[in-house]
């Protein structure tokens, strides 16, 4: 049994959403155009499961948060789909996939074969046991990446109220869920190796702006030292965590967020894989001309600092997305893809952006008071490669943006930019 489709879009997460409304943009006939996904719903912006999905009073729920609103755009509902032709195979997970073929292979036992095929696989949780502690399978341990973990979360939550909860990984997901357990009126706890939360981006000042926050609300960090067993009642339910500096947590809820891996291994040995994904040009294509790939398992070259990147975050995932779109239907028109990273998070009544690379020498301006914003600076070689602005209104943050993607020379010394602040930015 098989089907044959021009377009194959294989997972049905961000990207897939993003990539669908540029395909119908651009025209694609019924029956072109498929996507497979193992997920048993139609793409959705993923970022909700943390933050409005965990919420006590009105939580969010499909289809509210199909994509594509986060980018104010349609939304994409199974009518949608149906209407516009799009074959959407759901709750079916792909198996195997012949490159040199051009074919896929279901859970189901269908074949699928395509002209073109555009990986959208996304990433998984990296899992406890890959840390050498066993018990992710216990029903109050929580990680959280599709619907379904959410669903399990929320529930857990439910049950919890008042109770203790251990937030493993002081990432977003960590930061995020533990802003949510608070909501929800449950004691957490965060338990991290590093000296400071978002360790990958924020710096320990901006770091103790939120840390304070979130000590204010109750929230206890156990900082540099890691998870080392479980402790379970007789239901093989986790009543406590033991961690590596001899402290002894009680736990009812457990949520896990320490890392993901992009879902690659279809491909390991016929496509070529870089910094753990597979690597694309600037045209999101891979080392196999009929396939693209995007999104969390793309490692893409980033033009503004000549560099391959993999990046796992919702902005990518949707300009990514359309860019390979584009690329596969007006090759001739496309050019290179020129992204600018921007990253994001909400918690409480924070809200941050980020854009470019955090690397170099770092100033901090503004006081984070009365509603004021503050921010901060990277600069490497003399120029400006990185902004973060907390608290910024939509025009101040398409300013940081738009002034790094610029990668202004920096001439004046680091003293006066901190002073200059976000007038800096408005000059660039
Ligand atoms: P995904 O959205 O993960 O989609 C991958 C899809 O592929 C899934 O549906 C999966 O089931 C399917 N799939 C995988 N393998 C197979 C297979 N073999 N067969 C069939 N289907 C398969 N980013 C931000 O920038 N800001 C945020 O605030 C933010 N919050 C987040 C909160 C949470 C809880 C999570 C989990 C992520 C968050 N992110 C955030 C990251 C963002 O959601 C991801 O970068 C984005 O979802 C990546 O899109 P993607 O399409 O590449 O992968």
């Amino acid at each position: 049994m098989g089907r044959a489709f021009v377009y194959v879009i294989l997972g049905g997460g961000v990207a897939a959403g993003y990539a669908a409304l540029e395909f119908t943009r651009r025209g694609v006939s019924d029956g072109e155009l498929c996507i497979i996904s193992e997920e048993p719903v139609a793409p959705y912006e993923r970022p909700a499961l943390s933050k409005g999905f965990l919420l006590p009073e009105a939580p969010a729920r499909l289809p509210s948060f199909h994509t594509c609103v986060g980018a104010n755009d349609e939304k994409l509902t199974p009518k949608w789909y149906k209407d516009h032709g799009i074959e959407l195979v759901l709750g079916t997970r792909v198996k195997s996939v012949d490159v040199r073929r051009k074919t896929l292979l279901s859970s189901t036992g269908e074949t699928i074969s395509y002209k073109f095929l555009i990986i959208a696989t996304g990433a998984r949780p990296l899992k406890l046991e890959e840390f050498g502690v066993e018990g992710s399978d216990a029903e109050n341990v929580c990680y959280l990446r599709d619907l379904a973990d959410a669903n399990r979360l929320a529930t857990v939550i439910q049950s919890s109220s008042n109770g203790n909860a251990v937030v493993i990984g002081g990432g977003y997901i960590g930061m995020e869920c533990a802003a949510s357990l608070v909501i929800n009126k449950i004691n957490v706890t965060m338990v991290f190796p590093e000296a400071h939360c978002m360790a990958r981006l924020f710096t320990p000042k901006i770091a103790s702006l939120y840390e304070d926050y979130y000590r204010a609300k109750g929230v206890k960090f156990v900082k540099g030292t890691v998870l080392t067993s479980f402790e379970f009642d007789s239901n093989k339910k986790v009543t406590a965590v033991n961690l590596k500096d001899g402290s002894h947590l009680p736990a009812d809820l457990v949520v896990v967020g320490i890392g993901i891996r992009p879902n690659t291994s279809l491909f390991e040995g016929q496509l070529t894989i870089e910094k753990g994904g597979i690597k694309v040009n600037s045209r999101m294509q891979s080392s196999d001309s009929s396939v693209y790939a995007i999104g969390d398992v793309a490692t893409f070259p980033v033009k503004l600092f000549g560099e391959m990147r993999r990046l796992e975050h919702v902005d990518s995932a949707r300009k990514s997305a359309r860019h390979a779109v584009s690329a596969i239907m007006d090759p001739i028109k496309t050019g290179e893809f020129d992204y600018l990273p921007f990253f994001y998070s909400r918690v409480f009544a924070f809200s941050w952006q980020f854009y470019g690379d955090p690397t170099g020498d770092v100033v901090h301006f503004g006081e984070y008071e009365d509603g004021k914003s503050f921010g901060a600076y990277w600069i490497k070689k003399g120029h400006l490669v990185g902004s973060f602005l907390e608290g910024g209104t939509k025009e101040e943050y398409e300013t940081i943006s738009k002034a790094t993607q610029l990668k202004p020379a920096v001439t004046i010394d680091l003293e006066e930019l901190e002073r200059e602040g976000l007038g800096f930015a408005h000059t660039v």
